[in-house]
C-alpha cells in the first residue's frame, strides 16, 4: 500500500470506533502487512518525521489493529510490531504533556496530556496474547493508537488548548500556530 492509501481528516470514518478482531487469520495478517507498506511509503516522502505507528482505520480498515515501531530513534530500522484488539488496562505514572503529530492529520501537531505509564494487553499477529508495560515515548504512542480504534483523534483531547496547536516549518522546527485557525478549521473538526 502507498500513502495515498492514508485517510486524513476530514475523513468521519477516522472518529468511528473499529470492530474488534474475533480470530486472528492470514487476513489479518495481510491487513498488518499493507499498514506497514504505507506507513513506511509515508515516511519515505518525509524528510523530517517518523512513521511511529498506525492504526487500521487510517487505512480505513476499522478494524482494532495497530502497528507500532520497534525503534523510534532509527529510521533504518523498519520493523514494526503489531498489535491486535490492543486495550490499555491501567493508567499509571503521571500525566506529561508532549508532542504528537499523526498521519491522518496533515501538517497539525499538538502538545497532548498522556499517561507516562500504562499497562496493555493485545494479541500478537499470531493470535497470542500478550501483556506487557510501556513509559515514556513507547507510553504516548500506544495511548495515540488505542483512541484511534476508538474514533479519537488527538487533537480531541486539546480542542479547546489555544496554545497547544504547532505546524512543522520547512527546517523541520515546530512553530506555534494561530488558534483561530484552528477552531475554525473545516478540516480538523
Ligand atoms: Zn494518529
Amino acid at each position: 500500500m502507498k500513502k495515498e492509501d492514508i485517510i486524513t481528516l476530514p475523513a468521519p470514518q477516522l472518529r468511528e470506533k473499529s470492530s474488534k478482531v474475533h480470530v486472528v487469520t492470514d487476513a489479518t495478517r495481510t491487513l498488518i502487512h499493507d499498514m506497514v507498506s504505507a506507513a513506511l511509503d509515508w515516511e519515505d516522502s518525509r524528510p523530517h518525521e517518523i512513521s511511529a505507528a498506525l492504526a487500521a482505520i487510517q487505512i480505513d480498515r476499522p478494524e482494532k489493529v495497530i502497528i507500532v515501531r520497534a525503534d523510534f530513534d532509527d529510521k533504518g530500522s523498519r520493523e514494526f510490531t503489531a498489535l491486535v484488539n490492543p486495550v490499555i488496562v491501567k493508567y499509571e505514572g503521571v500525566i506529561e504533556e508532549d508532542y504528537e503529530g499523526c498521519l491522518s492529520v496533515s501538517d497539525v501537531y499538538g502538545k497532548v496530556p498522556r499517561n507516562s505509564k500504562i499497562r496493555i494487553k493485545a494479541l500478537d499477529q499470531d493470535g497470542n496474547e500478550v501483556r506487557f508495560k510501556a513509559e515514556g515515548f513507547l507510553a504516548r504512542v500506544i495511548q495515540h493508537e488505542v483512541d484511534h480504534t476508538n474514533g479519537i483523534v488527538f487533537i480531541d483531547h486539546i480542542r479547546d488548548k489555544e496554545d497547544a496547536f504547532y505546524n512543522l516549518d520547512e527546517k523541520g522546527d515546530l512553530q506555534p500556530v494561530d488558534y483561530d485557525d484552528i477552531k475554525n478549521s473545516d478540516i480538523l473538526w
